[in-house]
């Protein structure tokens, strides 16, 4: 048996499904988890020996790519400091500056421990400031796991929620209003008909969690004039797009400003971080200045800040559009391949990140992604693996380059695809 079966054994009897979140587990394409000894640049090095070329990057926050020495040396001299002190820290108030001056819709920030908290954080003050309870989210958005952002679409009615799993109360996802991604007449209805109740519209400003699906012409705006209109608040989850689509995220580069904005992955250079963040006034409601409650032991940890620091200074310096135009020059590669194999493909990409739909698209919304095939999907991950190179083990995902991949890795993921069989 190789050693990564051996430790999922092991791993299944002391952890459910031997994960520590579902998003690892490999069933649906056939394959047991990748267990990682080490990673470095653009490699995963697997526990088999295998060295892989990595495009899941943590799912998001390795953007530098993996062990980047000038994060790793800041780790390293953070630690010795001590890893936590439960009082400030001054790299707490330098890593809140950056993302203030990166950030345009940010004014003061508060430092959590992952985008779910961020998330949730942020739906609270919106409700505490608005004094409001509905909460307008997209079908195949996903803003971590906070129990109000667990609701699909009970039989094809989207106001009407049911929990998207058990443990959640129907009551706690009955004021969760749904609306397919891009359909701004479905929001306009929401509004017309709940508009004095609804406290927030929350939205990935592009859709990284049903594949990519980018925001169409005119739908982040149209949000932002509904949520004007009816002053509700517009909450631009950026946890994946933040510092991706440009430094100052998905709202600089769409030169759109929402009243509040969610961070994560990239912000923590790989250290549990998450963020939220808005205008002033705002955020001055939040405990201790204001009356809305939330905390964290461990929020602001020295640790944390020190890498996402290290991560948001090197990424300054660093050629968005360089790497933008590679990575279209690699997906466009891999459509190209792929259809000449007779498969459908519908491609997305923005800045670093793609994904292929097994689909002849088009791709706009969930009900459109799920038409991809997944098995198809499951061969060209067998394929891609067999290559040297590891891809998201779902079709619903985006792949991720970074400043770290270089021209080599990409031609080995393009030799990975002219090999597969289908
Ligand atoms: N929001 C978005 C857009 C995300 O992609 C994710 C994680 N994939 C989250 C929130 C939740 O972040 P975390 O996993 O750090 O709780």
């Amino acid at each position: 048996m190789i050693r990564s079966e051996q430790l999922f054994d092991e791993a299944r009897q002391f952890i459910p499904g031997g994960v520590n979140s579902p998003v690892r587990a490999c069933h649906h394409v056939g394959a047991v988890p990748l267990f990682i000894e080490s990673a470095k640049d653009a490699h995963l090095h697997t526990a088999d020996g295998e060295t892989l070329v990595d495009y899941v990057m943590s799912w998001g926050p390795m953007l530098l790519g993996h062990a980047h020495p000038d994060v790793t040396r800041a780790v390293r001299a953070a630690a010795e400091k001590g890893t936590s002190f439960g009082a400030p820290c001054a790299a707490e108030v330098e890593l809140a500056r950056a993302v203030v001056e990166a950030v345009p819709g940010i004014e003061m920030v508060r430092m959590v421990n992952s985008g779910t908290e961020a998330t949730m954080s942020a739906l609270r003050l919106a409700r505490g400031v608005t004094g409001r309870t509905k909460v307008v989210k997209f079908k195949g958005c996903y803003h971590g796991h906070a129990d109000a952002f667990l609701a699909a679409a009970g039989s094809g009615l989207a106001t009407l929620s049911i929990p998207g799993t058990p443990g959640v109360p129907a009551a706690t996802v009955a004021d969760t209003l749904l609306a397919a991604y891009n359909d701004l007449d479905a929001v306009a209805d929401l509004f017309e008909a709940h508009g004095d109740d609804i406290a927030c519209v929350i939205v990935e400003p592009m859709a990284g969690n049903m594949g990519l699906v980018p925001a169409a012409e005119g739908f982040l705006e149209g949000l932002r004039g509904l949520c004007d209109k009816y002053e509700a608040l517009l909450i631009f989850d950026e946890v994946i797009t933040g510092f991706r689509l440009s430094y100052g995220g998905a709202q600089t580069r769409f030169g759109l400003t929402p009243d509040l904005t969610c961070l994560g992955k990239i912000i923590g250079g790989g250290l549990p971080v998450g963020a939220f963040g808005g205008r002033r006034e705002l955020m001055e409601r939040m405990a201790p200045c204001g009356d809305v409650y939330q905390a964290g032991t461990l929020s602001g940890n020295p640790l944390a800040m020190a890498a996402g620091i290290a991560t948001l200074k090197a990424l300054k310096q660093m050629d968005y559009a360089a790497l933008e135009k590679r990575t279209a020059a690699l997906a466009g590669e891999l459509a190209d391949i792929l259809r000449g194999k007779g498969l459908p493909v519908t491609l997305h990409h923005i800045a670093s990140a793609f994904t292929l739909f097994f689909t002849e698209g088009p791709v706009t919304n969930f009900a459109q992604a799920s038409a991809a095939d997944t098995d198809l999907y499951a061969k060209f991950y067998g394929a891609m693996r067999a290559g040297g190179v590891n891809v998201a083990p779902s079709a619903f995902e985006c792949a991720f380059t970074s400043f770290a991949h270089t021209e080599e890795d990409f031609e080995r993921t393009v030799e990975a695809a002219k090999k597969a069989v289908f």
